[in-house]
């Protein structure tokens, strides 16, 4: 059988790709990932449910009896009474489908779709693969100055917010076992403490709140208020951020339950200013919030982001689920300097007018008054009873970024050059020059992955050419482009050591 053409293909050859590729509707040609469970009508003929059903459904629409239609499969019409079909009977069978003979599924034994247009299935993970224990076990929540201490090994400064988080976490994953165990009840009830999170473009927001998810080994998911409208209009509903939760938990509705949300550039649902038209992406959408950080039981569609008569639906207690806000308020500032102006320039203890006008961490004073002429409305912020800002980034800030976590973006490149045994090293002027230059950007810490990525091209495309480097130095002269790296060359006695080892 020729290879050629794409649709020659055995059974034997569809047995053993069928591990590979996913199956597909022999009708509509949908993936099984798509379409749902296919019913097999003939080996190697797959219909997915939906075809299936619309081929049911035109059936009946055309009025066939059952008889009608066995009398079309094989002229095997109702016998007479006396079990025999009479001559008059078959000659009608012939003349009811003149022309038309039905499809023998027989023939199409083997003809499946060919691979070509089918997709591959995602690779399972292993189940039976033992679970690492999460680093941090909400059922046992250790005190908060622990989980700082597993932030500190990831976050580099900002230690009033991790702070404020560390407590956060330990006494919402306090509240929740306490729901759980049903400890008796004292009529004290913990309120939620969902936070809100105020800070710059690129100063870690997100960083924080997915380390925090993965230390605690609990599903997160992460929103951008942008996109959410109230329901009924463009956009995706409010209630859809449960059902991503629902997905990051494999819908496990238990585990979702326990999961954090955060839901990024808030600051964007601000009242708008000055306007009569319904506000459906702004203050309607912090209205429709109120429920679900409060904590109710919202239906949400599964393996979906809008509800519709085709996806299943289940109900979600948000009761549990920790809700984080976060974002840049860029006006913020100038309302809490206003503020602290005027505060400062009255009375016997009056001050400099203008104070405050260059303070530093100026959105650290920040007050829930301020957050309401922002555009917040009091009801929303009130269910965010945990406020913080973020530190902007400083030059030392972003050089420790560089160099300190875990993860460290220079530590990320000395790996891949450690590939090819060689060793990468930054003098402290070039760490500053590339923080200096993030500074200028004004994008935080996210800078500077673009600024290294710019320079260590070369380096990555010239040192495998050359077996002899054994160190690349990056100095300050090459990050200002003033000067190139400095090369060190391999140790020859220890290369050729090892070749007399090796032979
Ligand atoms: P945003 O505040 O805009 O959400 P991100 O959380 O996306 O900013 O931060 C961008 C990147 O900057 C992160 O991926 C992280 O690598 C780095 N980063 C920011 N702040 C810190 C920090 N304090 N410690 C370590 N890395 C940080």
């Amino acid at each position: 059988m020729s290879k050629e053409n794409e649709l020659d293909i055995t059974p034997e050859e569809n047995d053993k790709d069928n591990d590979e590729y996913e199956n597909v509707c022999y009708v509509c040609r949908r993936p099984e990932s798509v379409a749902g469970k296919m019913v097999q009508v003939a080996p190697g003929l797959l219909i997915c449910p939906d075809c299936m059903q619309k081929t049911f459904d035109s059936v009946s629409n055309m009025g066939f009896s059952m008889n009608d239609f066995n009398a079309m499969m094989g002229g095997n019409n109702t016998p007479n009474k006396d079990g025999e079909e009479d001559d008059e009977d078959k000659k009608n069978n012939s003349n009811n489908m003149p022309n038309i003979s039905f499809l023998n599924l027989s023939d199409l034994q083997g003809f499946g779709v060919p691979n070509s247009q089918r997709l591959k299935k995602k690779k399972k993970k292993n189940k039976d693969e033992k679970k690492e224990p999460p680093v941090i076990d909400i059922k046992n929540i250790p005190p908060p100055h622990e989980i700082k201490a597993k932030l500190d090994e990831h976050v580099v400064g900002q230690e009033y917010a991790k702070k404020v988080m560390s407590v956060a976490v330990y006494n919402h994953y306090k509240r929740v076992t306490q729901a759980e165990n049903l400890l008796e009840d004292d009529g004290v009830e913990i309120e939620k403490s969902n936070m809100l999170m105020i800070g710059p473009t690129g100063s870690g927001k997100t960083y924080m709140v997915k380390t925090l998810a993965r230390l605690l080994d609990v599903p997160l998911a992460i929103t951008d208020a942008t996109s959410l409208t109230e329901a009924g209009y463009i956009g995706d509903d409010i209630e859809s951020v449960v059902s991503k939760l629902l997905a990051a938990a494999d819908n496990d509705v238990e585990r979702a339950e326990k999961g954090i949300i955060f839901i990024d550039e808030i600051d964007k649902l601000a009242k708008k200013k000055n306007t009569n038209q319904r506000d459906v992406s702004g203050e309607s959408v912090q209205q429709g919030m109120l429920k679900l950080l409060e904590g109710s039981e919202v239906e949400v569609p599964v393996g979906a982001s809008s509800k519709n008569a085709m996806v299943p639906m289940t109900t979600v207690d948000t009761g549990n689920i920790l809700f984080i806000c976060g974002g840049a308020f860029p006006d913020l500032a100038d309302i809490i300097k206003e503020r602290l102006n005027k505060a400062s320039s009255m009375g016997f203890v009056a001050d400099l007018k203008d104070k405050y006008d260059h303070e530093e961490n100026i959105l650290s004073k920040v007050t829930v008054e301020d957050l309401r002429k922002f555009g917040m409305i009091p009801e929303f912020i009130g269910r965010l009873p945990v406020v913080y800002s973020l530190e902007a980034l400083s030059e030392d800030m972003l050089v420790r970024i560089l160099t300190e976590p875990k993860n460290a973006i220079t530590k990320q490149y000395q790996k891949l050059l450690n590939f090819d045994e060689v060793k990468l090293e930054f003098e402290e002027g070039a760490l500053h020059a590339i923080a200096k230059k993030a500074q200028e950007k004004d994008l935080g810490a996210r800078a500077l992955r673009s600024i290294i990525e710019e320079f260590m091209l070369d380096i990555m495309y010239e040192i495998p050419k050359d077996d002899n480097i054994g160190t690349v130095v990056i100095t300050e002269d090459y990050v200002e482009k003033k000067g190139g790296p400095k090369i060190i060359p391999r140790d020859h006695m220890i290369t050729a050591k090892k070749q007399v080892a090796e032979s």
